[in-house]
């Protein structure tokens, strides 16, 4: 479990995918804040043998969840979650924490999240909730589907050669790297590799 794209201040923001497939992302502005901070919460799935579609699975549970919503994404407060119910529109009109991607549909995402990744990211919440008082607040809202699909990793010896000559694959595109601080390393690294080679 791990967070991610964090913001203060921030808006909840609705992507289309290829097939038109809804998923969720956040966004900061410099000069319009809203009164919410934004994370998402993401849980990684490690699938055994004999099962190899993992980027297909992830479209699958995105899309039950998207008919769920009609179409929209899919908001839930978390108090109605851990009391086994949906969230009705009204109830969330009254609640204190006023969604920032206002046409989301309140409704119920355990209905369509698969039992594994839905006890882990109410497990983490819980436990975020620890060091960050309120983040498990009943109020807290939970919006659905959030995936992220990362692709395979290229085959790469500790020179960053692959099985192509003169090519080398850094940075996300490898596959290795999900993030600023490592996708610069690995350039970083490339580029002393190459200067070490021209010596
Ligand atoms: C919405 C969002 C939020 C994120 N938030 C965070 C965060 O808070 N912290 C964090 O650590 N990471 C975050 N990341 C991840 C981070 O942005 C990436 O891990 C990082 O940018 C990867 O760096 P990179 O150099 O490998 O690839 P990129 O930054 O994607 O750079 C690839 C470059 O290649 C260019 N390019 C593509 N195709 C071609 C072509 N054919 N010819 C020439 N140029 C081409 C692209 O235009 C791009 O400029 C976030 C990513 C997204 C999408």
């Amino acid at each position: 479990m791990r967070t991610f794209c964090q913001n203060p201040g921030g808006f909840v923001s609705q992507e289309n995918y290829d097939g038109g497939l809804a998923v969720v992302n956040g966004h900061s502005y410099k000069d319009r804040k809203s009164p919410n901070t934004n994370v998402a919460v993401l849980c990684t799935l490690n699938f055994k043998h004999p099962f190899n579609q993992p980027i297909a699975y992830a479209q699958r549970v995105s899309e039950l969840i998207n008919m769920l919503g009609a179409g929209h994404i899919l908001v839930q407060r978390f108090g109605d979650i851990l009391d086994g119910k949906r969230t009705w529109p009204k109830e969330l009109a009254q609640s204190n924490v006023v969604p920032t991607l206002p046409d989301a549909e309140a409704g119920d995402i355990t209905a369509a999240m698969p039992m594994r990744p839905m006890v882990e990211i109410i497990e983490f919440i819980k436990a975020v909730d620890k060091v960050v008082p309120g983040f498990a607040s009943y109020e807290t809202l939970l919006y659905a589907p959030e995936v992220k699909f990362y692709s395979n990793r290229v085959q790469m010896d500790e020179n960053f050669d692959t099985n192509v000559q003169h090519l080398h694959c850094l940075g996300d595109s490898s596959g290795w790297t999900r993030g600023l601080m490592m996708a610069s390393v690995m350039g970083l690294l490339m580029g002393e590799n190459l200067a070490d080679r021209d010596k």
